[in-house]
């Protein structure tokens, strides 16, 4: 059995090492390749992920899977043996089921799409999309079809990204959460906004990422073990658990810009620094889910990095490295500025309040488009017709509106945005467990330490890696399922303070 286990993680570790190349190849492309080697690269990461893509699927993998079962059995599921062969065997079912050809299809139709997008969304021209759209919407409905059994025809598409979350399950949450949110979000913005003015000044570049990179120094990311470099739109990267690498984008005249990508992409890579180095090159090696991924991110960016504590601390020193900028604002001002709260069009420029009725209109409107409800020509309207219900306002331009994501343009119709907010509501929810776990925490967070919550995050939910799903994990760490009671008692706390509700 241990020469079949030694098998499997050496087939294991070619296929992961196949697509860290990748992946950095994919970094190099968003960092310093000159634009003169994209033809190239493009056919660089295709090779490379065909390979991947065969070496994963070869039925001599199956096969040790199937000659491991009854030692997965003899073990407690919580085996790290147990857990590699289960995942492992997860993952090669999944790719298994969608045949080679579809995958083809999905991949050429995928980048026909995204190249028609990068034009047709500047040009706001939404008819030339349409027909990709109804493309996609096939192709989606296909690759669910290759997983017969579910219940609603997003559940497979959703399991890609949260594994054991169905369309159901998140539909109910989001409805709850959508309820108490649009009424909050209404009363907040019928106040005075607050004013920004202060984060719009001249900052120049080289002295916003020193600052950042000091915070996220303390944060506990390991630049021994990772670099942070510029890009058009910021993402975390992994090649080993020793290079996990951010990426950030700097405005001179938007001080939150760099910042705030900076803490949230830490949050990312010490999620993945963090993980177990027993798992290297096997599939327990990264976060569990993207909800989970984006729950360590959001929870550096906002419970802490948004925070009063938090910059009752470090106002005085960003005062410092910015004194005539900064000297003459008082702390109130600025703390008001970074949690300013308005019905804005695009969802990626969302603050706290509202970030989450955008992901959520985008959620309910992909399954609408996969179970037939909605038709393809019909979105655009669609989604304005939420915009007004949810936000109050509707998008002057397609630009602004349906087309403003790339996510249904490059990829599938369905599962990649419930994430986003399953992130949001899980980062309150383990917050509220850590501080409850380690009082340190709070006083820490006030003189700007952080040991204590790294070191909680890192024994419960880095260091497990993938060996639980999404929903175990919760249930482990914080003894119940997933709740939006700590999210929604966080912002009517923060938010009620800030706009004395
Ligand atoms: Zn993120």
């Amino acid at each position: 059995m241990h020469e079949k286990l030694a098998e499997l993680r050496a087939r294991l570790m070619e296929i992961d090492d196949l697509s860290s190349a990748g992946a950095l190849l994919n970094w190099d492309q968003s960092t310093y390749m000159p634009p003169g080697g994209a033809a190239a690269r493009g056919r660089q990461m295709a090779t490379l992920g065909k390979l991947g893509h065969e070496k994963a699927t070869d039925p001599a993998i199956g096969q040790l899977l199937d000659e491991l079962g009854p030692y997965e059995a003899s073990l407690p599921p919580d085996h790290d043996d147990a857990a590699l062969v289960r995942v492992a065997r997860r993952g090669y079912e999944r790719l298994t089921k969608v045949p080679a050809e579809l995958i083809a299809e999905l991949y050429a139709h995928g980048a026909a799409s995204y190249h028609a997008w990068t034009q047709a969304r500047p040009a706001n021209d939404v008819a030339t999309m349409l027909p990709y759209l109804e493309k996609t919407l096939e192709l989606s409905r296909r690759i669910a079809d290759c997983f017969p059994g579910y219940t609603h025809i997003a559940d497979p598409l959703i399991d890609f990204a949260d594994y054991g979350m169905r369309a159901e399950t998140v539909r109910v949450l989001f409805a709850e959460l959508r309820a108490e949110l649009a009424p909050l979000a209404q009363t907040i913005t019928a106040q005075p906004p607050a004013d920004d003015a202060c984060l719009h000044q001249y900052y120049p570049e080289a002295a916003q990422l020193a600052f950042g990179e000091q915070i996220i120094r303390r944060f506990g990311y390991d630049f021994t073990r990772g670099r942070q470099d510029k890009t058009h739109h910021p993402f975390a990267t992994k090649f080993s658990v020793g290079d996990v690498r951010i990426t950030t984008r700097v405005k001179e005249h938007d001080l939150s810009e760099a910042l705030f990508s900076t803490l949230h992409e830490s949050g990312h890579a010490m999620y993945e620094q963090g993980v177990s180095a027993a798992y290297e090159g096997t599939p327990l090696a990264g976060g569990t889910s993207a909800g989970v991924h984006e729950s360590q991110s959001r929870l550096w960016e906002n419970l802490v990095g948004r925070s009063r504590p938090f910059w009752q601390h470090y106002y005085p020193q960003l005062q410092a490295a910015f004194p005539d900028q900064l000297g003459a604002v008082p702390l109130d001002t600025f703390y008001r500025a970074i949690n300013k709260v308005q019905h804005s069009l695009i969802r990626t420029d969302a603050d706290e309040v509202t970030y989450n009725l955008h992901v959520m209109l985008r959620f309910d409107l992909e399954l609408a488009m996969l179970e037939g409800s909605l038709a393809v020509k019909d979105l655009a309207e669609a989604w304005n017709v939420r915009y007004s219900e949810d936000l109050g306002i509707s998008a002057p331009t397609y630009s602004d509106g349906v087309l403003q994501d790339v996510h249904w343009f490059g990829g599938l119709i369905g599962g990649s945005f419930q994430g986003y907010t399953l992130g949001n509501i899980l980062s309150a929810q383990l917050f509220e467990t850590a501080r409850k776990a380690e009082p340190a925490i709070d006083s820490e967070l006030a003189q700007g330490e952080f040991g204590a919550l790294h070191g909680w995050l890192r024994e419960q939910i880095y260091s497990p890696g993938s060996k639980y799903t999404a929903s175990e994990l919760v249930e482990r760490v914080t003894g119940g399922p997933l709740t939006i009671v700590p999210y929604l008692a966080y912002l009517r706390g923060k938010y009620g303070e800030l706009y004395a509700l």
